[in-house]
């Protein structure tokens, strides 16, 4: 973990939040890298989930609900940890993270003393909306995004005419005033998650379970994730969130330890019958040939985006040894082998030399390339820096150019993974990067 934290600062990637302040405990900010992959995540999600399939449709709503919102899903009374205090030092834990002793007690990590009564703690943050901080102006940030699809259902059924199975997707921020943030982006208290409530039929929930936990299992492989490193687990009765009768917690062997990347849940109709309820807005579904109005069940995957790009980083993540310029030797190289179509940069290019006529030309061919993909444009350091910077951050392709380019007008194209190189015909080039990255 040590080692991809400081590739993320070094190479621009994630940095401590508000840093120059001394910073600001478990917060972080993506930076120029680390935007380009968490938005190529948030895409592709996107364009599987929502554009390329005709039962899904997209929202994105407000953060901040009424908060009679949060009274029907259940969250102002349900969502909380169990926290234990140390009345010695003060830390703060959560009461289910900490071993219990022979003798039934709870020691503080840090000081050993026996930890105090479990209280349970609200996790939503509070504000106030408006100048006075009165009771009746609390409002909340939403501690998940999936309420706002519940409360627009019925908007988006009127103005869609979508018919059962049907979903609502939605990619945005939610926050948490967790009790132990840490590990990096693992656990912080504000997230981005990617959500869908599915809307089904209560008799067809068992195969729509199956679908989307299929659809999980694909998405999974396609962001480069081993098989070997996830783990399914069915949460039993008891331990699973209030509205949710069966739970899939899909976990990954993160080097700190196997923990939840994504959840898969079956919500039933909790949320629409509490809103309704609540709500005193009629948001039954009428079945078109039938006639009958009922209210919908639903099936929730939901994925991290911020615990993607930590699975993604992790993975990507490889140290060898690789041939020098040198014939014989070796050097240690970092690189990250990001699927193609994560990677932040996925074409930098390189001239040989900062020489006038040679920077014009490859400038050029950045101006052509750009119009298509991604790239970087670097002339400063030896070229043996430049491709070991580019492999650390996961660029597939560097197009060296050289002056033999000004004659026969083609350059070099070198392989992240391979490391072999080839010579291309600029006429060829973005074909031939069309077909690679593709
Ligand atoms: P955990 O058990 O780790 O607290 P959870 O079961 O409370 O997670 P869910 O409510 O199922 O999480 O949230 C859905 C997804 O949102 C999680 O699978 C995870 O990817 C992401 N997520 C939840 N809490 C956080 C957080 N504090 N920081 C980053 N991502 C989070």
């Amino acid at each position: 973990m040590e080692k991809i934290v400081s590739l993320c600062k070094r190479r621009g990637f994630i940095f401590p939040g508000s840093e120059i302040y001394g910073g600001l405990a478990n917060s972080w900010d993506y930076g120029p890298l680390g935007v380009e992959l968490k938005n190529n995540i948030k895409q592709e999600w996107w364009k599987r989930f929502v554009h390329q399939r005709t039962d899904v449709v997209g929202i994105d709503s407000a953060l901040i609900m009424n908060p009679k919102v949060w009274e029907a899903s259940g969250h102002l009374s349900n969502f909380s940890d169990p926290l234990v205090e140390c009345p010695k030092d003060h830390q703060r834990f959560r009461a289910d993270q900490i071993e219990i002793t022979d003798n039934g007690f709870q020691l503080c990590p840090s000081c050993g003393e026996i930890l105090g009564p479990e209280k349970q703690f609200n996790l939503m943050f509070k504000t106030f909306i408006g100048p006075s901080e009165e009771q009746a102006n609390i409002a909340y940030f939403r501690p998940e995004t999936a309420q706002g699809m519940f409360v627009d259902f019925k908007n988006v059924l009127e103005t869609t005419r979508k018919r059962l199975p049907f979903g609502i997707a939605q990619i945005g921020k939610s926050f948490r005033n967790e009790i132990t943030p840490g590990n990096f982006i693992f656990r912080t208290r504000e997230f981005e998650q990617m959500e869908i409530e599915y809307f089904i039929a209560e008799k067809d929930w068992k195969a729509y379970f199956e679908h989307w936990l299929d659809e999980m299992k694909r998405w999974l492989k396609d962001l480069g994730i081993a098989e070997e490193k996830l783990h399914y687990d069915d949460i039993p009765e008891g331990e699973r969130a209030h509205y949710s009768q069966r739970t899939v917690d899909i976990e990954y062997d993160f080097p700190f330890g196997k923990k939840e990347l994504y959840g898969l849940a079956y919500r039933t109709d909790f949320d629409l019958k509490n809103h309704m309820e609540k709500s005193g807005e009629d948001l039954r579904y009428t079945d078109p040939e039938s006639g009958e109005e009922f209210l919908p069940h639903v099936i929730e995957p939901t994925w991290g985006v911020d615990r993607s790009v930590l699975a993604a980083l992790v993975e990507a993540y490889h140290e060898e040894e690789a041939p020098t310029a040198e014939k014989g030797e070796t050097e240690a190289r970092v690189v990250l082998k990001f699927p193609k179509w994560l990677a932040p940069v996925k074409v930098a290019i390189l001239p040989l030399s900062k020489k006038e006529n040679l920077s014009s030309f490859a400038k050029e061919i950045h101006r052509d390339l750009v119009q298509e993909f991604v790239c970087e444009y670097d002339e400063t350091q030896s070229i043996g820096k430049r491709y070991r910077r580019q492999d650390e951050i996961g660029t597939p392709y560097c197009v060296t150019v050289d002056f033999e380019s000004l004659e026969d007008k083609a350059v070099t194209v070198r392989d992240r993974d391979t490391m072999q190189q080839e010579r291309i015909a600029i006429a060829e080039l973005k074909a031939y990067l069309r077909e690679k990255l593709s």
